[in-house]
């Protein structure tokens, strides 16, 4: 599989994982899905908007697509990261994982879902397009 197959297939690993996460929230309270959706689709953006937009890979160069086609329809922008944009990612990425574990906890089998997802997605991304991605100032990137 080359590098953008797997950009784009870990990628939908990680949206498969917020879609179980939805999932058991909804067995309980749709509406907290809903909302929950609302909110990863709120922090994917930021995301997109802190980090994407400062990457030389934003629009047709991502290895993951979407991102960076998202991030070509904002103004591009220079410099390393900063500590806080850093923080800020960190952030919202963790606040997606973290919302649905309260009620994936009742569901175990979705729980086991939600990591086995969550957890091949990461690994591909860190093993298969951090290695080779030209976004020299990202943090995740390997040290040459
Ligand atoms: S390669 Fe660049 S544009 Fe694509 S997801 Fe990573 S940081 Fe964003």
């Amino acid at each position: 599989m080359n590098t953008v197959a797997v950009g784009v297939f870990s990628l939908t690993l990680l949206t498969g994982a917020v879609i179980v996460g939805a999932a058991a929230m909804a067995l309980a309270a749709p509406l907290y899905a809903l909302a929950y959706l609302a909110v990863a689709a709120l922090l994917i953006g930021t995301v997109i908007a802190v980090f994407c937009t400062k990457c030389p890979l934003r629009g047709r160069g991502c290895l993951h697509i979407l991102p960076g086609r998202l991030a070509a329809l904002l103004p591009a922008r220079r410099g390393k990261y900063t500590a806080v944009e850093i923080a800020v990612v960190v952030a919202a990425l963790l606040l997606i994982a973290a919302i649905p574990q309260y009620w994936l906890l009742s569901q175990v089998p979705l729980l086991a879902l939600f990591w086995v997802l969550a957890g091949t997605g990461v690994f591909l991304i860190n093993r298969r397009v951090c290695p080779v991605c030209g976004n020299r100032c990202c943090p995740l990137r390997p040290k040459e």
